[in-house]
């Protein structure tokens, strides 16, 4: 049995990857925050899924549920871990509390920080250890590599997230363990829906009609998403590849919605934004 360890699997993206390891013989370890969530994945995702109960906000959540994952699996190891749980904060900087801006953080980047440091003993960092080393996949974004508009909070924390795997690769490569950054455009999950509506006084300032456009391009691209059935049978696929890149851009429509406007220069991407913004 290979065991793997994925966080944030109540819905989306993370649900669906948990469904794909399981099918292909795994037994996964998926975080939920909520009990009711744990039974319902359970009932779900059958016997080869345990639930750990933690926030990746709350470290010592996070400590007390490594005892449970080294009693299930001895001296096998973990196959992998995906650190998948996020949320997305969005607004124009000038209004946004600095709070948001901290939660966003806290979340999407110390949460995946404060797990990989509790199961790096478990991935194969350790000396003389007695199985063979995981792989760590950590869900960035295409926002982490561009960024739009009013996506000052989300994009900032996946740009960050993609700085720190560069540095935990080349950190444990004594190890084996490797790491990659998978960066999905537009997926069809709950994420968007979960965020909350900007308030009125957002909408009637000088911002408010940039963030009605994004907000109405979000709901087209939404349309023409992929679905993460089948980003979850890329991700398991790159997770077996022998000789994995480090980064993977997974999305729908990819040459427009990524390989173009990374080879604009900066300013024309800027101008054909706010223009798309400010009609
Ligand atoms: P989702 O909202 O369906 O899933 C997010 C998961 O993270 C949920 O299980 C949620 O409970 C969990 N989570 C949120 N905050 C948490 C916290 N504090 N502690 C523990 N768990 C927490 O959304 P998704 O789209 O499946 O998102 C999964 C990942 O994919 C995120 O990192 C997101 O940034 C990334 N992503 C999503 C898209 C997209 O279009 N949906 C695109 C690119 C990247």
């Amino acid at each position: 049995m290979k065991y793997i360890l994925i966080t944030g699997v109540s819905t989306g993206i993370g649900h669906d990857l948990s469904k794909q390891f399981i099918t292909n013989g795994y037994h996964v370890f998926g975080s939920v925050r909520k009990k009711e969530d744990a039974e319902r994945v359970k009932s779900e995702l059958g016997e080869n899924f345990s639930s750990l109960l933690f926030d990746v906000t709350d470290h010592d959540a996070i400590k007390r549920s490594v005892d449970l994952v080294a009693g299930s699996i001895g001296n096998n190891g973990l196959a992998g871990l995906v650190n998948n749980a996020g949320i997305a904060l969005t607004g124009p900087t000038q209004v946004l509390p600095i709070e948001v801006f901290r939660k966003q953080f806290e979340v999407n980047l110390f949460g995946a920080i404060a797990v990989t440091q509790n199961f790096l003993p478990f991935l194969g960092a350790r000396p003389d250890c007695p199985h063979a080393p995981g792989r760590i996949i950590n869900i960035s974004s295409v926002a982490g590599k561009m960024a739009m508009p009013f996506m000052g909070p989300y994009s900032a924390s996946k740009f960050a997230l993609e700085g720190w795997s560069h540095a935990l690769r080349r950190e444990l490569m004594i190890y084996d363990i490797d790491v990659i950054v998978v960066g999905p455009g537009a997926i069809k999950t709950p994420i968007w829906t979960k965020a909350d509506d900007p308030p009125p006084e957002l909408s009637d300032s000088d911002y408010g009609r940039g963030m009605g456009n994004l907000r109405k391009e979000f709901f087209k691209q939404e349309a023409k998403a992929m679905t993460s059935e089948v980003l979850a049978k890329k991700i398991f696929n790159l997770f077996q590849a022998s000789n994995p890149k480090t980064r993977y851009a997974i999305m729908n429509s990819k040459f427009t919605n990524y390989i173009l406007p990374r080879i604009l220069p900066d300013r024309i991407l800027d101008r054909l934004i706010h223009k798309m913004l400010n009609k």
